[in-house]
C-alpha cells in the first residue's frame, strides 16, 4: 500500500459557477481522498490527501475533462507532506486578496433544462427562469465578484427550502447554481398592455396572442429588451414605421436550426454556431436570393435561437420564427430596466413582456457569421463577453478603443479583456454606459491601469476620456493610429509575433498626417509600422454629411476622373456640393475605402443617400454578380511617399460601360482584389515580409473574403483575418493594447511614432 500524502493544488480560469466544485466532488469521492476545496480569487483551491500516483492522475483528470463551461487555464501544485482531514468539504470562499477570477459569459437554456421545462410533472414546468449550474444568466446579472448569489441581481430572491436543498446538494445538477430558482421564490414574469398597466392572466400566453394579433412587443431577453413580432411583411412594416428603423436588417429568432433552414441555408458549422452555448445570431445565406427584404435588403438574415427559456415559452406552438430587434431608440443603448421600456416604447409596443430580475449590464445579442469554417465576430457581446482572449501581456492596462463602435479592453498578465459591443459614443447615454462599464470591469477584474491607450483622433470622446483620466491619475497614454490598432488586433487575434504586412480597410481613421486614412498597406508589429500602400483620397464635401450621403462621394469620383456629375444633378444640395468639389472649400480628404465603396455604390444606383452605416458597401456586396470574373483597369500614383491606387481608370469604365449593375459591382470588386495583390506583393518583395493581416469594417464583405485570401495564397503570402474579435472598429481595442504593452518602455511621447 502506497504511503499517503497531501497535496495543495491551485487551479486558475473559469471554475465559478460552471459546474467546477460538483466535479472535483465526483472526482474525489471516486479517488476517496480527503480535503476541501474553496474557490479564490484566482479559481480555486484544494488541498488534498491521497496516495501521490492517485494525486498526479486527479490533476491530469481536472485538466482534460472539466465541465464544459469550465475554462482551465493553469494548475498549480505542491506536496505538503501528509494531513489528516475528517473527510471531503467544500469550504467558504477565500477572501478576494486579488482579484483575478475569470467571469462566465451568460449561458443559453441548456437541454437539461429545456426537458424538464417543457415536462408537467417538474416542479418548473414553463418556469420561466428555469436553469442549473451548466445555464442560465452570469455576466449580466452580476455585480461584483466573488460569483455568489448575493453579489448578483438574484439576491432579491431568497432560495425556497427545496432550492436550497438542491443547492447544497452536490449530486444535484443544480449544486452551486448561483441564480437557481422556481416558482416558489424566484422572479416572476408579467405582462403590461400599450399602456403600462398589467393584465391579468399568463403572461406568456398573453404575449403569444398579442403576437399572433400582429402586435408588436417588448420582451425582457438577458442583457436587455427586444421588441418582437411575427416576420409577416405589413407587421415588419410597422415596426419599421414605429421604431423609425428605415432599411436595416432585423434579426429573426427561429424556434429551432429546422425552422431556420426553411429560411436559410445552414451549413453543419452554422448549425453549432447557433446551437452553442453563446447562442449568437448567426448571419445565414438566404435560401432564395432576393426573398425576405422586408427582413433584409442584402443575402443574409441574422438568425438565433432561444436562449432563455422565457424564449422557448414563447415560441412554442403555432410560433416558429419572430422578428427581434434590441429595443433602443434611434443611437441610445439597448433599453435594459422596465421603468426605462415603458418610458421609451409608448406608442412602439403594444404590450410588454417583463419580469422582476434586474438585468445589471446591458449586452446586445452578438453577431458573427462562419468563414473558413470558424467564427468570423461581427459583434461580440453577449454569450462572448467578459471571457478574455489570451495574449502575451505582462502588464495591467487599458485600451479605448474608437468611438463609433465603441469597446474598451482590459489587459492583465496574459489576458485582454474586450468589453461588450457598446454603440457610438456620441451618444450621451452611450458614453455614460461606456464609462460605467469600464469602472464595472475595473471592479471585476481588479484592474487598475498602467498605462491607457487610446486612438490618435482628436475629436473622439473615448480619446477625450483617455486624456482626462491619464492626466488625473498621472498615468502615461500612447495615442495609437487606428490603422496600426486594426493590424495589431488582427495580429493578437491569430497570435502573430514579429512582422507582417497588414491590409487595413475601412471607412475612416485618423492618420499621423492629419488626414483621413482608411486603405492602407502597411508593414510593421506591434511596436510600430509604416506605411507601405494607400488608396488615391476621395474628396468628401461637407466631411461627414458626405458619409450619410453617398452621392456626394459619386459625383468627388465623378468630378476626379475628368467626367460630368450629372447623374447626381436630381439630389438636393447637388449645386452646392459641386461648387464645394470643384473649389476644393469645405472639403475633406479622405483614403477610406469605404467612402470608395459609397462613392461605387451611388454611381450604380444602389444607396445615393445612407439609412445605416456601411449601407453602400452592403448593396455593392449584394448585387454583385458573383459568377463574374473580369475586372476594371486601375493604376499606381505616389501619395506622400507611398504607391497609392488610383481608380481613376475604374470610374470611367464604369460610367462609360453599358453593363448591368451586378456585373459591374462584381468588377469593382475584382478590381480592388487585383490592387491588393499587386500592393501587397510590392510591399512584400521590399520588406521580405510574406505574413498579411486583413482587418478594417471593408472585410465583413463576403465577395472579397471568399476571393482575397485565395489569391494572396496563390502570391505566396499567408492571408490571416479575425476570429475572436471583430475586423471593425469595436475590435481594434485588442489592438491598441498591444501596441501599448509593446511600446511602454519607452513611453513617454504621448502619440506613436510612425
Ligand atoms: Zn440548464
Ligand atoms: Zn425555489
Ligand atoms: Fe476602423
Amino acid at each position: 500500500m502506497s504511503t499517503l500524502t497531501a497535496f495543495s493544488i491551485e487551479v486558475r480560469g473559469i471554475v465559478q459557477g460552471v459546474g467546477f466544485r460538483p466535479f472535483v466532488h465526483r472526482l474525489v469521492e471516486r479517488y476517496g481522498f480527503t480535503g476541501w476545496v474553496r474557490n479564490t480569487s484566482d479559481g480555486a483551491q484544494l488541498e488534498l490527501c491521497g496516495s501521490r500516483e492517485s494525486l498526479l492522475r486527479f490533476i491530469e483528470e481536472i485538466k482534460t475533462s472539466s465541465p464544459p463551461l469550465a475554462l482551465i487555464e493553469r494548475v498549480d501544485w505542491r506536496e505538503i507532506g501528509p494531513r489528516q482531514y475528517g473527510g471531503f468539504e467544500i469550504i467558504p470562499s477565500a477572501p478576494g486578496a486579488h482579484m483575478r477570477t475569470l467571469v462566465s459569459p451568460d449561458v443559453g437554456i441548456c437541454a437539461d433544462c429545456r426537458r424538464e421545462l417543457l415536462d408537467s410533472s417538474d416542479r418548473r414546468y414553463r418556469y420561466p427562469f428555469i436553469n442549473c449550474t451548466n445555464c442560465g444568466p452570469r455576466f449580466t446579472i452580476m455585480r461584483s465578484v466573488p460569483y455568489d448569489r448575493a453579489s448578483t441581481s438574484m439576491a432579491a430572491f431568497p432560495m425556497c427550502a427545496d432550492c436550497a436543498r438542491e443547492f447544497g446538494d452536490i449530486r444535484d445538477r443544480r449544486y452551486h447554481a448561483q441564480p437557481d430558482c422556481c416558482p416558489k421564490c424566484g422572479p416572476r414574469c408579467f405582462y403590461l398592455g400599450p399602456d403600462g398597466r398589467e393584465i391579468p392572466g399568463d403572461a406568456v400566453e398573453l404575449a403569444r396572442g398579442a403576437l399572433k394579433a400582429g402586435g408588436i412587443v417588448c420582451v425582457k431577453g438577458l442583457g436587455g429588451m427586444h421588441l418582437a413580432c411575427l416576420p409577416e411583411e405589413g407587421i415588419v412594416r410597422e415596426l419599421r414605421r414605429r421604431k423609425r428603423r428605415d432599411a436595416r436588417p432585423f434579426a429573426v429568432m427561429c424556434r429551432d436550426t429546422a425552422c431556420a433552414r426553411r429560411l436559410c441555408r445552414v451549413s453543419d458549422g452554422e448549425a453549432a454556431a447557433l446551437e452553442g452555448a453563446a447562442k449568437p445570431i448567426v448571419l445565414l445565406e438566404k435560401r432564395e436570393r432576393g426573398a425576405l427584404t422586408h427582413l433584409s435588403e442584402n443575402n443574409y438574415i441574422g438568425v438565433m435561437l432561444p436562449y432563455t427559456p422565457l424564449h422557448v415559452l414563447l415560441m412554442g406552438g403555432d410560433i416558429d420564427c419572430l422578428v427581434m430587434t434590441s429595443a433602443n431608440i434611434s443611437e441610445t443603448p439597448i433599453i435594459s430596466s422596465n421603468g426605462e421600456a415603458l418610458a421609451a416604447l409608448r406608442g412602439i409596443a403594444d404590450g410588454f413582456l417583463l419580469h422582476n430580475r434586474e438585468i445589471v449590464t446591458k449586452c446586445d445579442d452578438s453577431l458573427l457569421r462562419l468563414y473558413a469554417g470558424r467564427t468570423y465576430p461581427l459583434r461580440r457581446s453577449r454569450g462572448f463577453v467578459p471571457y478574455p482572449v489570451a495574449v502575451p501581456l505582462r502588464r495591467t492596462l487599458l485600451a479605448c478603443g474608437a468611438e463609433q463602435k465603441a469597446s474598451f479592453c482590459f489587459g492583465k498578465p496574459g489576458h485582454a479583456f474586450p468589453s461588450q459591443h457598446m454603440g457610438d459614443l456620441k451618444n450621451a447615454e452611450t458614453l455614460a454606459n461606456w464609462e460605467a462599464q469600464i469602472d464595472h470591469f475595473a471592479a471585476l477584474f481588479d484592474a487598475e491601469p498602467e498605462a491607457l491607450a487610446c486612438d490618435m483622433h482628436p475629436d473622439y470622446l473615448s480619446t477625450a476620456y483617455a486624456e482626462e483620466r491619464a492626466g488625473r491619475e498621472g498615468l502615461p497614454l500612447l495615442k495609437v493610429q487606428h490603422h496600426h490598432a486594426h493590424m495589431a488586433a488582427c495580429m493578437a487575434d491569430n497570435g502573430l509575433e514579429g512582422e507582417c504586412l497588414g491590409l487595413i480597410w475601412d471607412g475612416t481613421g485618423y492618420g499621423p498626417d492629419g488626414s483621413i486614412w482608411g486603405g492602407e498597406v502597411l508593414a510593421g508589429g506591434y511596436k510600430g509600422f509604416e506605411r507601405a500602400g494607400s488608396t488615391r483620397p476621395v474628396s468628401l464635401a461637407g466631411g461627414d454629411a458626405a458619409i450619410d450621403e453617398p452621392w456626394r462621394a459619386g459625383a468627388a469620383l465623378l468630378l476626379d476622373s475628368g467626367l460630368e456629375p450629372a447623374p447626381f444633378a436630381g439630389e438636393a444640395g447637388y449645386e452646392t456640393v459641386l461648387r464645394m468639389l470643384e473649389r476644393g472649400v469645405n472639403c475633406v480628404k479622405s483614403s477610406g475605402m469605404g467612402r470608395l465603396f459609397d462613392g461605387v455604390a451611388a454611381m450604380l444606383g444602389l444607396c445615393r443617400r445612407a439609412d445605416y452605416e456601411g449601407q453602400g458597401a452592403i448593396l455593392l456586396e449584394a448585387a454583385a454578380d458573383t459568377s463574374e470574373t473580369r475586372s476594371l483597369s486601375f493604376g499606381f500614383e505616389d501619395l506622400h511617399g507611398v504607391p497609392a491606387l488610383d481608380w481613376r481608370p475604374a470610374v470611367r469604365e464604369i460610367a462609360a460601360s453599358g453593363e448591368d449593375t451586378g456585373t459591374l459591382a462584381a468588377r469593382f470588386m475584382n478590381m480592388l482584389i487585383d490592387a491588393a495583390c499587386a500592393q501587397l506583393e510590392r510591399a512584400s518583395r521590399e520588406t521580405g515580409l510574406r505574413r498579411v493581416v486583413l482587418s478594417g469594417g471593408v472585410f465583413q464583405n463576403m465577395y472579397l473574403m471568399e476571393r482575397l485570401p485565395r489569391r494572396l495564397e496563390r502570391l505566396g503570402l499567408r492571408p490571416y483575418w479575425h476570429g475572436r474579435v471583430s475586423c471593425n472598429d469595436e475590435g481594434l481595442s485588442l489592438g491598441q493594447l498591444m501596441v501599448l504593452e509593446a511600446n511602454y518602455d519607452v513611453l513617454g511621447d504621448t502619440a506613436e511614432n510612425s
